[in-house]
């Protein structure tokens, strides 16, 4: 008797050890999530409203994930933390207003562009010194910490660039006198000169960049969210969700 019900047990302890590893195995093979990388400090792209990160790129992840069956997760971090969280695979992309360069593309891959932009020079709107791009060579410069804006002032030798994690608190610093300028993407220049008196945009862009997804080197989502970006472009839905937050 003792006999039977131990073989019993055992069967039943096997098949529910079976049942256990199948249930797993099955929610692993299928992912359903996709962590998106991004530093939600930078309107229109990625922004609060309310404890939601909506703006461009909210909006365009959710439409490519939801085009590829995942669900979306935004994870807010310093924007200089994106890209490790990226290629340790803590996040599958990122996205942030994120400007396609040589020396990103050394350790991530990009998707195709899905917009672009500029950098521009906000001053105060009173007696500033700094009333040109020339200006700035000799002026102390406020950026957020590896933007494309802190790779383009570092190049100017005798300026005293001063960097910051968020774009905001470049902006404070500039109202607070503290630096000269703050040179940053077009886009969120206009949201930071909206919410704060006393402070306007240099009619001066600089070169245009490419906004694009990272994503770990080789990663096989890349090909898939370009076919899904490629969709959203061609069906006029980019278009729209960029008119949205920037054209009213
Ligand atoms: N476009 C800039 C860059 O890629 C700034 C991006 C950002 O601050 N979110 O460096």
């Amino acid at each position: 008797m003792k006999r039977i019900l131990s073989i019993v047990l055992a069967a039943v302890m096997l098949c529910s050890t079976a049942l256990v590893f199948t249930a797993c195995g099955g929610a692993s093979s299928e992912k359903k999530e996709l962590h998106m990388a991004t530093n939600a400090y930078f309107e229109p792209y990625e922004y609060y409203k309310g404890k939601e990160i909506v703006g461009i790129d909210a909006e365009i992840a959710k439409a490519i994930c939801d085009k590829l069956g995942y669900e979306l997760v935004i994870d807010d971090m310093e924007f200089d933390s994106i890209i490790t969280a990226v290629t340790s695979g803590k996040a599958d992309f990122g996205m942030a207003g994120m400007t396609v360069t040589e020396e990103r593309k050394q350790s991530v891959d990009f998707t195709d562009s899905y917009t672009t932009a500029t950098q521009v020079i906000i001053v105060s709107e009173k007696d500033s010194k700094v009333k040109n791009s020339d200006d700035l060579e000799t002026a102390t410069i406020g950026v957020q910490l590896g933007t494309t804006g802190d790779l383009y002032v570092s190049d100017l030798k005798k300026a005293k660039v001063e960097r910051f994690n968020k774009g905001g608190d470049a902006v404070l610093a500039l109202t607070q006198g503290k630096v000269d300028a703050v040179v940053i993407d077009n886009e969120p220049a206009k949201a930071f000169v909206k919410a704060n008196k006393g402070i306007k945009i240099l009619d001066e862009p600089f070169e245009k960049e490419d906004y694009a997804i990272c994503l770990a080197k080789n990663s096989e989502l890349t090909e898939k969210i370009n076919g899904a970006l490629k969709e959203l472009k061609a069906d006029g839905t980019i278009k729209k969700i960029v008119d949205k937050y920037i054209n009213g």
